[in-house]
């Protein structure tokens, strides 16, 4: 059944007009009234049967069914922080992170980072990737859409960031010394994980340096040199599958 992201409240039985992300797709989908969808807003948990009601030229109807608790999210919480590779790359990484059950992503721009961005351009793109997320929930059947935050630099995240509720800090490095992830996950299994990964070229010593001051653990993947975005997945895949 066709599924859509709806942020609204969801109740049972009330009717609604979708938002227009939602409407665009099921006219898209050429869906007709009395045809079944499923409904999630991403927040209150578990899913909702619909029945759409009325197609109009743009809008479309729907009454609220029944409400399912079913979750389908990982066994941990992982929040992926990642020099922002460039090009459609990033676009393919928060969609394959999102499949694999990340619980946020938080873009960020390094010494070496290709992709600069500020103010309009920056929230443009971090909506896309937000809709890329929306995206991949409704294809992959997860009902919590992974929070896409604003752009920042590596320096201001780390001055701010990863506090308690974001759990063991590790650090994707190339650097000798770096344990393996897996063993890492293995002896700890915290649940929840912070991991920092590097753009295309890499994060700077002094930036790996800055990280480690901040209680970040480097691990490593291996000894092949992965581009940005496999070493991220292959890293949510350790710790999430
Ligand atoms: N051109 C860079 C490579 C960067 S790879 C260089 O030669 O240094 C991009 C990022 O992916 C790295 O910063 C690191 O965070 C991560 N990465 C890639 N391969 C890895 C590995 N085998 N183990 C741990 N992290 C890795």
């Amino acid at each position: 059944m066709p599924r859509f992201f709806c942020p609204l409240p969801l109740v049972t039985g009330a009717m609604l007009e979708l938002p227009g992300g939602a409407a665009r797709h099921v006219q898209v989908l050429r869906l007709q009234p009395g045809d079944s969808i499923t409904l999630f807003n991403g927040e209150s948990g578990g899913e909702f049967d619909a029945a759409i009601t009325h197609m109009g030229r743009s809008d479309v109807q729907v009454q609220v069914g029944a409400h399912h608790a079913v979750e389908r999210e990982a066994r941990r919480t992982v929040h992926l922080a990642v020099g922002m590779p460039a090009n459609e790359r990033m676009d393919w990484l928060v969609e394959k992170a999102t499949e694999l059950g990340v619980a946020s992503i938080q873009p960020l721009m390094t010494e070496r980072s290709v992709l600069r961005l500020s103010g309009e351009r920056a929230d443009k793109k971090v909506a896309h990737w937000h809709s890329v997320a929306i995206a991949a929930c409704e294809q992959c059947g997860g009902n919590r859409v992974p929070a896409v935050h604003p752009m920042q630099t590596l320096t201001s995240w780390l001055s701010t960031a990863p506090g308690a509720p974001h759990g063991v800090g590790l650090l994707l490095s190339l650097q000798t010394g770096a344990v393996p992830l897996r063993t890492r996950v293995d002896n700890a299994c915290a649940d929840a994980v912070t991991f920092l990964s590097g753009p295309e070229g890499g994060l700077s010593r002094i930036e790996e340096d800055l990280a480690v001051s901040k209680g970040f653990q480097p691990v490593t993947l291996g000894p092949r040199v992965l581009r940005a975005e496999t070493a991220a997945l292959a890293a949510l895949t350790t710790l999430l599958i």
